[in-house]
């Protein structure tokens, strides 16, 4: 018998690597392709390494005690994250995400806006929920005996009501705000492993809830600070050079003796709320709320002010008040 997550672990395709079920003793074997040697070997030195290979040896003589793994025709991922699209109840996401799978470059584009709309574990859920599926229609079409050991599915956690922390959340932002800033400089007491052990927990919980497209307050109220490299990776990624950003996109500030974008909004949010440069964005924008960095108790201040515009922080903010305090 072969457990199903094995199965499912060896369905990515990797390039070079086979992978088959020996039938006479239900185990899964692989074998590393001979293209995918040439590179290393020379032909003698691979005739050589196959003669002392037993899969090599097996394929070539009881190739009928072999059963290739489904490829990449059977798994059709395609198919799995247009099914997964049709699952996303935010239009404006689903649209986005049908559309980022047409033409060439999907995965990248797919995986980017899910990474925007908070959708990323989702989709891995989703996509292992039907890797299992197809790993155990393809056992019965074979004949594979297996057991089926896929996880149970999670138990979604019981959400907090939206109105014990989002709503009216701007306007008891600016009311906590003393509170706040109190709470987050008490955390320096505490141990900060422990301080972090927590907030990571509940940022996840933050970030499952709250979809950045709908708020986009952080690209329409900072300005993050571009070092030398984040300006490159724009010139690059817009195919222009460095001297041509700093023209059209930004200016010196001489205070912080660094670049910023010239305009708020960041000219390069979409009307959609989306990052037009997601991409090559700026590291701080990548890190922004930086709730999930280590060392959280050492950030009050930046954590305080973000509590008032960012709703990820406010409810990072209060839902560790409820622990701590
Ligand atoms: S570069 Fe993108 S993520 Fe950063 S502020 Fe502009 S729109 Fe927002
Ligand atoms: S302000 Fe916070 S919640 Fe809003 S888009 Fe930025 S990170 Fe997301």
């Amino acid at each position: 018998m072969i457990q199903l997550s094995k199965i499912v672990q060896e369905m990515e395709i990797i390039e070079g690597i086979s992978m088959y079920v020996h039938r006479p003793s239900s185990t899964l074997v692989q074998h590393f392709e001979e293209a995918a040697l040439e590179d290393q070997f020379t032909a003698e030195e691979i005739a050589e390494l196959e003669k002392d290979n037993p899969v090599s040896q097996g394929l070539k003589n009881a190739p009928e005690d072999y059963l290739a793994f489904p490829s990449k025709y059977d798994i059709h991922e395609y198919r799995i994250m247009e099914n997964f699209c049709n699952t996303v109840a935010n239009d404006r996401v689903k649209e986005a995400l049908l559309s980022s799978i047409r033409g060439s470059g999907a995965f990248r584009r797919f995986r980017n806006i899910l990474d925007q709309a908070n959708q990323t574990d989702k989709w891995y859920h989703f996509r292992d929920r039907a890797f299992y599926e197809i790993a155990a229609e393809w056992c019965i079409e074979h004949d594979i005996l297996y057991t089926d050991d896929r996880p149970a599915p999670k138990r979604t956690k019981k959400k907090l009501p939206p109105q014990k922390i989002f709503k009216d959340w701007t306007l008891n932002a600016q009311k906590n705000s003393d509170q706040n800033f109190d709470f987050l400089t008490s955390l320096k007491l505490k141990t900060e492993d422990r301080v972090d052990q927590v907030v990571i927990h509940i940022h996840n919980e933050a970030v499952e809830k709250i979809d950045c497209t709908t708020c986009g307050n952080c690209c329409k109220k900072m300005k993050p600070e571009l070092e030398a490299v984040d300006i490159k990776n724009i010139a690059d990624f817009l195919k222009i050079s460095t001297n041509q950003v700093q023209q059209d996109y930004l200016v010196f500030n001489e205070k912080e003796k660094s670049h910023e974008f010239n305009t708020l909004p960041c000219p390069f949010l979409g009307t959609d709320n989306f990052c037009s440069i997601y991409e090559a964005r700026p590291a701080a924008c990548r890190d922004f709320p930086n709730t999930d960095e280590s060392g959280f108790a050492s950030r009050r201040f930046m954590h305080h002010d973000n509590t008032l515009f960012c709703p990820i922080t406010y409810y990072v903010v209060e839902r560790m008040k409820e622990h701590f305090q």
